[in-house]
């Protein structure tokens, strides 16, 4: 037990722990460690951000997807799903919503759809970055060759969202076809990495054959590689794909491994998650207080919302994006933060 406050302590005081030790601590921690990790994290939140919470604005904005991941709702074999895909003004649009309601970071996701090539991502990101030039763009577009990487860095996409889904390769394989290598995963980071993206990424809490193993590789690759954000949230099912009658992850366990990742990686920007927010309703609210600092509001327009369905039951408030802004301001305030209107870079990165 001793042992345990040890490890606890070699934490938060020095942000690094071997295999055995994070062995031990995802083993045998109980309500009194987990306690002392979370409000340690939350300290350590405190002391680099403030109680500033940063907002991303997400415009989900193709659920077409040539990729197979067994896990996701919009996977390429996922014939009961109704496909859509916004328009360059639609994407425009949602922007603008965004901008006028405080938004300084627009981060588009979307599956790997065919019809989005390389030049018109790199058009995209220009008008984007030309009409909004205080304002940060992501992409989370998945994997490419390194030179379309580097245009669409140079096109102003300056963050990327990659998340290695797991980091160990033997269990990849069992979330993925054959055709889509982890090697190829772990390339693209590497390369997104080297252009100087603030690189994101991050992985499925609780997924199909998980071990213990598994989520101590996460970490100790997170240690590593170093990315400038982490997203992780619990695996959620999502019908019509071969994980449909999976157990959901835990969200108690994801809750924990925001502030294991705050004290293993202090400066990390650490979003709580929409599917940590659909596992529990007042999941985003948790998240922050285990140490996350960044919270994605849907920028979509409301009728694409559901078709969005990586997992069933995704939350989304309904709302326009002022309205969604004002009520999340709101929310956050009675927990004493504020939401920050700024990019929010990595501290590492700030302009
Ligand atoms: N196509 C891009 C971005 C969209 S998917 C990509 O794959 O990188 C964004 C993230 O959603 C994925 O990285 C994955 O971690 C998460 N996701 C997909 N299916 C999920 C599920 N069933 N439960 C929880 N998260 C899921
Ligand atoms: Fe496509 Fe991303 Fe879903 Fe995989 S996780 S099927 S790449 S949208």
């Amino acid at each position: 037990m001793s042992d345990l406050r040890e490890i606890a302590e070699k934490l938060i005081v020095e942000h690094t722990l071997s295999r055995e030790e994070w062995q031990r601590l995802l083993e045998h921690r109980d309500r009194e460690i987990t306690e002392r990790i979370r409000s340690a994290a939350r300290r350590e939140t405190d002391r680099i951000f403030g109680r500033q919470v940063f907002v991303r604005g997400l415009i989900e904005f193709t659920n077409i997807c040539k990729k197979d991941c067994y896990y996701c709702g919009i996977r390429k074999s996922n014939s009961c799903v109704e496909r859509y895909r916004l328009t360059e003004e639609e994407i425009l649009s949602c922007c603008k919503d965004g901008y006028e309601a405080g938004l300084r970071t627009f981060v588009l996701q979307g599956g790997e759809d065919g019809y989005f090539t390389e030049e018109r991502i790199c058009s995209l990101v220009s008008e984007i970055h030309t009409k909004y030039q205080d304002c940060a763009i992501t992409l989370s577009v998945g994997e490419w060759k390194r030179e379309s990487y580097e245009r669409f860095f140079s096109a102003g996409a300056e963050r990327f969202l990659l998340r290695q889904e797991t980091a160990n390769a033997e269990h990849y394989g069992k979330l993925h076809p054959a055709n889509q290598p982890y090697e190829t995963r772990m390339e693209c980071l590497r390369n997104l990495k080297d252009i100087g993206y603030q690189t994101g990424c991050g992985f499925l809490v609780g997924s199909p054959y998980q071990t213990t193993d598994c989520i101590i590789e996460d970490l100790l690759f997170l240690e590593r590689f170093r990315p400038q954000m982490v997203g992780i949230g619990p695996f959620l099912p999502a019908k019509n794909t071969p994980f449909e009658a999976k157990k959901a992850g835990s969200s108690e366990l994801t809750l924990f491994l925001l502030s294991a990742i705050r004290l293993s990686l202090p400066e990390v920007l650490l979003p709580a998650t929409t599917a940590l927010g659909t596992a529990r309703s007042d999941g985003r609210l948790q998240g922050l207080l285990h140490g996350a600092n960044v919270i994605m509001p849907n920028l979509s327009p409301t009728r694409v919302r559901d078709k969005y369905a990586l997992y069933d039951n995704k939350v989304h408030s309904g709302n326009e994006a002022a309205e969604h802004l004002e009520a999340l301001r709101k929310e956050l305030e009675k927990e004493e933060f504020t939401v920050a209107i700024s990019r929010g870079d990595s501290p590492g990165f700030a302009k």
